[in-house]
Order: C-alpha cells, then sequence, then structure tokens
C-alpha cells in the first residue's frame, strides 16, 4: 500500500495551496499528461475567478486509483477523498466518463461545507438531518462542477453540451417525475443512492444532482433575462459563497435565504420559480434554462463520445431513448442482463422487465454488434424480436419500434444568441 503516488501544486506560489495527491495500484497509472495538470489548476484559478474568496487554508485532493475500492467522491472543507478506476487518468474514455469528479468535489468546499443547509448541520448523529434542501448542496454543485470542467479546459465545449443533453434526455424520458416531485428525491436520498438500478425509471434516482443542474441553469438565464445580460449565476454564487477569505467555517442557510440571496442579484418571484420546479410534479424537466441560452435537447441516430464513455464507465449499453431498455455489458455481473426499462416505451410494452437476461436478437446470439445493427435495421421497417431469459423460462418478445437508434444531442436554436457558449468561457485571467 503506498508504493505508487505522485503529489501535484495545482497553484504554485499561492498562499493557500491546492495541491492533487493521488495513489494508484500501480506506476503506469499514475502518467499525468501536461493538459490534465493544465486542467486541474485551471479548475482552481476558475473556482477563484467565480467565487472571490476561499474558506480553506490549504486544500487536498486525496485521488485514489485502484480498482478495488468503490468509486465516489466525498467532500470536506480542505479536501476531498476523490476514487476511481486504476486506469481513470490513462484511459482517454475513462478519463472523459468521470472528468467532472474533481471539479464537483472541489465546488464542495464552497458549496456544501461553507454553505450548506441549516438542517443539515446537526451538532452530532443523534439528530436526524434534514435533506430536503439537497437540490442546492448537491444541485448546484452538479452545475458547478460541469460548467468549471468547460471552463477550465477539461471538458471542450461539445462535451459540456453533451454533459448537459445526456442529462437532460434522461430526465425527459424517465418516467418518474409523473408522481414523484423533486424535492421527495432529496428527502428520500439515504434510500435512492443505494437503490438498484431495476425500476430506477418509475421510482426516480437521486435526481436532486442533475435536475439541479437544468434548474440552476434556468436560473442563471432567468438572472440574465431580469438584468438585460448584466449579471448571471456567477454574481449569485460570489455573493453566496464568497465575501472574505477564512478558514473552514460554516454558514447555514434557509431556503428563504437562497431566495434572498438572488432577489439580491436580480429580483423576481424567485420562491415561486423554485418552489414550482422543486415541490411540484411536472411532466418535462426544466429544460428553459438551455433554450433561453440558445440551444436545446435534440435526437440523432448517433451518440457521442461522452455517451459511449459513460457507457464503457458504467458498463452497459443504454439504449434508453430507443427502445427504452438499459443492459448490463460487464461480465463479472452477468452480462446482458437487463439493469431497466422505461415505462410505456417498447420494450417494456414486449413484456421485458429488469432483471431479465437477453439471449437473443432475431434468431441470433446477441452481441453488441448484433443488437446495434438490429436496432438501426428498424429504422428501414426490419422487425426486433428479442429472445429473454426470465428465471427458467424463455420468451420471444416482439417490440413494436421503427424508430432506429436514437441518442440525445444539443443543437442551436436559429436566430437565438448563443449564451451557452459565453457561459463556458474561462474567467480567470492569464490564460
Ligand atoms: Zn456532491
Amino acid at each position: 500500500m503506498g508504493a505508487f503516488t505522485k503529489s501535484v501544486a495545482l497553484n504554485p506560489g499561492d498562499g493557500r495551496p491546492v495541491t492533487l495527491h493521488l495513489a494508484a495500484d500501480s506506476r503506469a497509472a499514475l502518467e499525468l499528461k501536461p493538459e490534465q495538470i493544465q486542467g486541474w489548476r485551471n479548475l482552481v484559478a476558475e473556482a477563484r475567478a467565480m467565487f472571490g474568496a476561499r474558506h480553506y487554508l490549504s486544500y487536498h485532493f486525496l485521488y485514489t486509483l485502484s480498482d478495488h475500492v468503490a468509486s465516489f467522491g466525498l467532500e470536506h472543507h480542505e479536501s476531498s477523498d476523490d476514487r476511481d478506476p486504476e486506469r481513470a487518468i490513462v484511459d482517454p474514455e475513462l478519463f472523459l466518463a468521470d472528468v467532472t469528479l474533481l471539479t464537483h468535489e472541489y465546488s464542495h468546499s464552497w458549496n456544501g461545507k461553507y454553505r450548506r443547509p441549516a438542517d443539515l448541520t446537526t451538532p452530532d448523529f443523534q439528530q436526524p438531518m434534514k435533506d430536503d434542501l439537497l437540490w442546492v448542496y448537491e444541485g448546484l454543485t452538479q452545475y458547478l462542477g460541469v460548467l468549471f470542467a468547460a471552463r477550465a479546459g477539461l471538458y471542450t465545449p461539445e462535451q459540456f453540451h453533451d454533459a448537459v443533453a445526456i442529462k437532460a434526455a434522461r430526465l425527459d424520458t424517465e418516467r418518474g417525475r409523473a408522481w414523484r416531485p423533486l424535492v421527495d428525491t432529496a428527502t428520500e436520498a439515504q434510500l435512492l443512492y443505494e437503490a438498484p438500478a431495476a425500476g430506477e425509471a418509475w421510482r426516480r434516482a437521486v435526481d436532486f444532482y442533475d435536475e439541479g443542474l437544468l434548474l440552476w441553469l434556468e436560473a442563471d438565464s432567468k438572472i440574465r433575462e431580469r438584468t438585460g445580460g448584466r449579471k448571471s449565476l456567477d454574481d449569485f454564487c460570489r455573493a453566496f459563497h464568497g465575501g472574505a477569505d477564512s478558514g473552514p467555517r460554516v454558514v447555514t442557510y434557509t431556503f428563504e435565504d437562497v431566495v434572498a440571496a438572488l432577489n439580491g442579484v436580480a429580483p423576481f418571484d424567485w420562491a415561486g420559480f423554485l418552489r414550482d420546479r422543486v415541490e411540484k410534479l411536472t411532466v418535462h424537466p426544466p429544460l428553459a434554462g438551455i433554450e433561453a441560452e440558445g440551444w436545446r435537447l435534440a435526437w440523432r441516430d448517433s451518440s457521442s463520445d461522452l455517451y459511449r464513455a459513460f457507457e464503457t464507465s458504467a458498463k452497459q449499453i443504454n439504449l434508453k431513448y430507443s427502445i427504452g431498455l438499459v443492459l448490463n455489458h460487464n461480465e463479472e455481473r452477468g452480462r446482458g442482463t437487463i439493469e431497466d426499462v422505461i415505462p410505456g416505451m417498447a420494450a417494456a410494452k414486449a413484456g421485458i422487465a429488469p432483471g431479465m437476461k437477453l439471449v437473443a436478437v432475431n434468431g441470433r446470439a446477441w452481441s453488441k454488434d448484433v443488437l446495434h445493427d438490429a436496432l438501426r435495421a428498424t429504422a428501414q421497417g426490419a422487425p426486433l424480436e428479442l429472445l429473454v431469459q426470465n428465471a427458467g423460462y424463455f420468451k420471444t418478445c416482439k417490440l413494436d419500434y421503427r424508430g432506429g437508434e436514437r441518442y440525445p444531442w444539443l443543437e442551436r436554436i436559429p436566430g437565438r444568441p448563443d449564451v451557452l457558449s459565453e457561459l463556458i468561457q474561462p474567467r480567470a485571467g492569464g490564460r
């Protein structure tokens, strides 16, 4: 243990040093590229440009690269415990799939650790935490993590668009919003974090992350609209999370404090805006921010690099947006097992359910290529029959589907200003 480690200074010469510490299962896994180091240095500069102040004396990314620990991030004031697969730095696809891990956790030093919901700030473990404001704690952090990745150059502008498209598409396709408001995913977080994939499209996942991102993007567009483009959500973050440099400390907030801070940037019925999106049942997630900033969710018959990176990283084949099915593609976890189906879409209507195993496609033993070829051919009217195994029973499911392959992208709305591209422009000087 500890045989392969490396530390990299991310803001040399600064009195509040930020350091990336890597610990890997091999020396080869530590081979950082100069552009990766530059991206993380840019992250530190971009966060400083946005917030204007830091609430740590020093900050340490504790980045573990191993296939033998759980993959996740855990935020602290002055550090984060960041865990990825062993080859997450050196494999371009794995790096792309999880590039927002460090940008997200670093944002938590401000949003989550310095500013924290009052009812999540309990004096000891005997008091219950109330997590109804996680759409701020995690939702705004999700927004910041993706935004900082783009401003820091860790995402290209196209990859930023793809990230927004993929999150918007999932939320707009899954059906749980019909019965469960966003706030309930926050209140239920402790159960939803550990819930299995089966049934997720109807149960909802920890949607306060990605739906929070869309909500805060819409808040950004609303601030721009109310101020004639003079202010943005950056101004809210600077006011809410900035202030004076300090060591680690906690300043708590309530829903009313968030509303007041937004009103301080741009007067508006923010309480109504937030309650409509957080507490009410709605058919669609908040997509208006993407559209106000000049883009919209669109569909193509090919997937983006980021989409395929997410599939590889999750060891899945994700056909949610065509036949409404997600398939496990991991040898160790039972390759071919149906992880989830979208209620009302072709696979579910044909009688396919999570837990069944895919055996054959149109009479031929299934593989990724066989499945994609057959799906593509449906656009020309070819049939799609999936032979599935349900415990000891086999059945052939005929899918009523003619749509071919279908994947999410963002496309420009003609004639509308491209605010999204302005949003991701670097803010830090000297670059
Ligand atoms: Zn988080």
